[in-house]
């Protein structure tokens, strides 16, 4: 009886699902081998300071290029990666790698740029995390201070001791701590005021129509107006137009990151990048 209760649950996936599942297990066995394969590779993207259109940081964006996929984006692996846990190990590369990466500009350049790094649930809640960031801080010689990591709001509303304790052992290293896709999540605000977060991000969501929908404006103004007398910096996301950058100074956005000043960028680029800008903005 087991046997045809088996079968029958066997013959409930239509082909689409076996279809589905079979380049699931590809993508995730693929994935196994890409850290060892070295096929991970970090996108840098520069982060602006609005009123001055200075450099002052960078994010770290992960991509995968693999032979017979070509680039592979984030989007399109990042949620694998946390459902089998291979997170774990290719988030400790990452964050080795960004940290290394701010230690090289600065001998390069003398510049002390911030580095972004993304966090994802699964990651965040690893009980190795605090430690990991600790280690590539201390391997790399970064200081912690200009190491920034990126945590979306939806992690933060999910649950709170745990998250609250890891958020305030970073805090007391000395780590920044911002929150991304600012406005996505369900917006119960009063975790701003417990948590000891320093940037919000502003959404792309909401920065992309700014100059064309009052309510969009209004949403910004409002998001810059809350996080300042919180005591918190914005950062918004997804500016791609120069009259974006105008709106935003004036309404005294402090950072501001997008297609409009540079997409993101393979590091040797970004170094380039960083070289021809740096004499006109200091
Ligand atoms: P995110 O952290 O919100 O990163 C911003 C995304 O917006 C990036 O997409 C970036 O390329 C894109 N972007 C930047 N400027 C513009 C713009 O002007 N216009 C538009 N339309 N898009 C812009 P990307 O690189 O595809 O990354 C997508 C998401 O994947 C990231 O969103 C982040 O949540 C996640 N991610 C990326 N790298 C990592 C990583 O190393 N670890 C983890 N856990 N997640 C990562
Ligand atoms: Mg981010
Ligand atoms: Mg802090
Ligand atoms: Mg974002």
């Amino acid at each position: 009886q087991a046997k045809s209760k088996g079968k029958s649950a066997y013959e409930r996936f239509s082909p689409e699902m076996k279809e589905v599942s079979h380049e699931r297990l590809q993508l995730e066995s693929r994935m196994r081998r890409a850290l060892e394969l070295n096929e991970f590779e970090l996108y840098f993207q520069p982060i602006i300071q609005t009123a001055t259109g200075t450099l002052t940081g960078a994010e770290a964006l992960l991509r995968w290029n693999n032979p017979s996929m070509g680039m592979v984006m984030p989007d399109k692996f990042i949620p694998l990666a946390e459902e089998t846990g291979l997170i774990i190990p290719i988030g400790e590369w990452v964050l080795e790698q960004a940290c290394a990466a701010a230690v090289r500009w600065q001998q390069a350049t003398g510049l002390a740029l911030g580095i972004s790094v993304n966090v994802s649930p699964r990651q965040f809640r690893d009980p190795g995390f605090v430690d990991a960031v600790l280690r590539a801080l201390r391997n790399t010689g970064l200081d912690p201070r200009r190491l920034e990591l990126e945590i979306t709001e939806r992690l933060i509303l999910d649950n709170t001791i745990e998250t609250s304790d890891i958020l305030s052992r970073l805090d007391e290293e000395g780590v920044r701590l911002s929150v991304d896709d600012f406005g996505t999540g369900y917006s119960a605000l009063s975790y701003l005021k417990s948590y000891p977060f320093d940037t919000l991000k502003i959404d792309k969501s909401f920065v992309r129509d700014v100059m064309r929908e009052q309510e969009d404006a209004s949403l910004v103004k409002a998001i810059i107006n809350m996080a300042h007398s919180l005591g918190l910096k914005v950062i918004a996301e997804g500016v791609e137009e120069e009259d974006q950058t105008h709106f935003l100074k004036a309404h005294g956005c402090d950072y501001s990151q997008g297609y409009f000043y540079s997409r993101p960028a393979p590091e040797e680029e970004f170094a380039v990048w960083l070289k021809t800008n740096r004499r006109a903005q200091m």
